[in-house]
């Protein structure tokens, strides 16, 4: 990943427009492109409230429609640019979709200034289990090896 240029800062000013044009349309703050070079992949906004998904946020739209465009789900060789800071669940889908790189224009601290604060979700990752806010509880953990043993087992697996 190189430092801004120019058609950095092109992608990222249309992640900007599309976060606009989203609190626009009813949707919330947040847009994103994913680019190869000079070419966008594919572009989200944050469908949240208007798809009824939690998940839906920009940078998981547009790399779901990345997905979708290149018929892959390894975007390597892609970068996504985000008009905000990606919160932990975007990160983590950046990590999984093997992204090059992530450029953000507004910051957690913005986000939380309007009313989008993912301060609690850093926390809870690296809390224990017995400190996190939502429970959660180990259930039959034997049992829930089952399906790795099945997963090691099957020679034609996709790994990802
Ligand atoms: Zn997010």
């Amino acid at each position: 990943m190189s430092a801004p240029d120019p058609t950095a800062i092109r992608h990222m000013r249309r992640a900007i427009a599309l976060a606009c044009d989203s609190v626009a349309a009813g949707g919330g703050p947040f847009g994103a492109v994913i680019a190869r070079g000079e070419e966008v992949v594919a572009e989200g906004s944050n469908l949240v409230t208007p798809d009824l998904d939690p998940t839906a946020h920009a940078e998981v739209t547009a790399i779901r429609r990345a997905c979708r465009t290149l018929g892959r789900f390894d975007l390597r060789g892609l970068v996504l640019y985000s008009s905000c800071e990606p919160c932990p669940m975007c990160l983590a889908a950046i990590h999984w979709a093997r992204l090059d790189g992530a450029y953000f224009a507004g910051t957690r601290w913005d986000a939380a200034a309007a009313g989008f604060d993912d301060e609690l979700l850093y926390r809870e990752v690296a809390a224990p289990l017995e400190a996190r806010t939502v429970p959660t509880r180990p259930l039959l953990p034997e049992d829930g090896k089952r399906p790795f043993a099945a997963w090691l087992a099957k020679p034609d697996r996709v790994p990802y």
